[in-house]
């Protein structure tokens, strides 16, 4: 049997590995035996405010795999609060269970009361598996929580604003390699028309680019290829298509060797997050084939916006008005990525530390 000091030298360290590697700051498992609660908070970086990340609620197959997941997830929205130059820093919670099966109003309010006890140090939001009336359960427990409906002065849905900040990044995108950011004419393949999709084709559409989309959901395809006049292509035909433009909103990771090695668009710009399957490989591999890459957390930002919005008093316009920035982020990334020669997730990357940094040494200097 170990020893305690055994325990603490052999098992501890695994953890805390994981921890000091991209340095979080707190992480919290919550468990409620009468709900049946198994919940982990994450609190990756606070430097520029309080962490804020939706909570995930999904069937992990182990532990492991839910901490890693919120470990990912955390970061990610440091990233992405700090390239938008919101006050806010990452964090992410993540509810192990099938959400179809053990949620409740009993289960939702224990969690809120986790939020709580961490006294405004991360505030939750409404993610994959959860919903805005769950948030409205966590809303009585706690006012560590964003992302309510409008009628109880939320921002609701906030997918529209996440598709007006992809639709600008990809314009700023345009700009670069077409020499204006007029997308009339532009061949653009938009994959997944869901609510963040949907609203996409629908401006682009407006805008007279040639839309075409895939999504497995056919009753969707057909709805929104009726009312936005544009063509459905099959899923197994995206890289190979002739198009200019590349916008993934389904699932992540989509930019793999693979994928890469046919296409032949211009740009890549879409909602989904972690669309490079490998960052470091594949966002290197983009440069090199002359495609430009507009980073996700950078130009779906949008939703984060949103409910950051609700934080400070909610407006549409508001919200909308700080989303319009991305185009002129988006600008800058891309110049810096040339004077660089460095793929444009990196200068992203870059950027989005150095506001950490300078914040962090303001921060020390009180
Ligand atoms: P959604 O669930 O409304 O839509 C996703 C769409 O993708 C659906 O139509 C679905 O049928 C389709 N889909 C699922 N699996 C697919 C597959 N294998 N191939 C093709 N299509 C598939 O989600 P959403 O809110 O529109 O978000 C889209 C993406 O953008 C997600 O990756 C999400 O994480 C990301 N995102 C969304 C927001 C937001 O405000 N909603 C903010 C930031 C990032």
């Amino acid at each position: 049997m170990n020893t305690v000091n055994e325990i603490q030298t052999e098992e501890s360290p695994v953890l805390f590995h994981q921890l000091s590697e991209h340095d979080y700051e707190q992480i919290v498992f919550c468990q409620d035996k009468s709900t049946g609660l198994k919940a982990i908070i994450a609190i990756h970086n606070t430097t520029l405010g309080p962490g804020l990340g939706g909570t995930r609620m999904y069937n992990y197959k182990n532990e492991q795999d839910a901490i890693t997941d919120v470990l990912r997830l955390s970061r990610g929205m440091t990233y992405k609060a700090a390239i938008s130059g919101i006050n806010l820093g990452g964090a992410k919670a993540v509810i192990i269970g099938d959400p179809n099966k053990i949620k409740n109003e009993a289960f939702m309010r224990r969690f809120g009361r986790f939020i709580e006890n961490l006294s405004g140090k991360y505030i939750t939001a409404e993610d994959i598996g959860t919903t805005t009336r769950d948030m409205e359960y966590i809303k009585m427990e706690t006012d560590h929580v964003t992302g309510l409906p409008e009628i109880v002065g939320g921002g609701g849905d906030p997918s529209p604003v996440t598709a007006y900040g992809v639709y600008l990044g990809m314009k700023a995108c345009a700009k670069e390699v077409f020499g204006s950011d007029s997308l009339s004419g532009k061949k653009v393949v938009v994959e997944g028309i869901g609510k963040v999709g949907s609203s996409l084709v629908a401006r682009l559409a407006k805008e007279g680019a040639k839309v075409m989309i895939a999504d497995v959901n056919e009753d969707a395809l057909i709805a929104v290829a009726k009312e936005h006049n544009c063509q459905v292509i099959q899923l197994t035909e995206i890289f190979n298509q002739d198009m200019d433009i590349y916008a993934p909103c389904a699932l992540g990771a989509s930019l793999n060797t693979e994928n890469i090695s046919k296409m032949g668009c211009s740009i890549i710009a879409g909602a989904a997050n972690n669309q490079l399957a490998n960052e470091k490989e594949h966002g290197q591999m983009l440069l090199e084939k002359g495609i430009l890459y507009a980073p996700d957390f950078l130009i779906n930002a949008g939703g984060l916006i949103n409910v950051y919005t609700e934080l400070i008093g909610y407006k549409r316009e508001i919200a909308l008005a700080h989303a319009e920035k991305i185009y002129d982020v988006t600008t800058e990334i891309i110049a810096k990525s040339k004077k660089e020669q460095i793929p444009t997730y990196l200068a992203a990357n870059k950027m989005a530390e150095g506001r950490i940094a300078s914040i962090g040494k303001i921060h020390l200097n009180y």
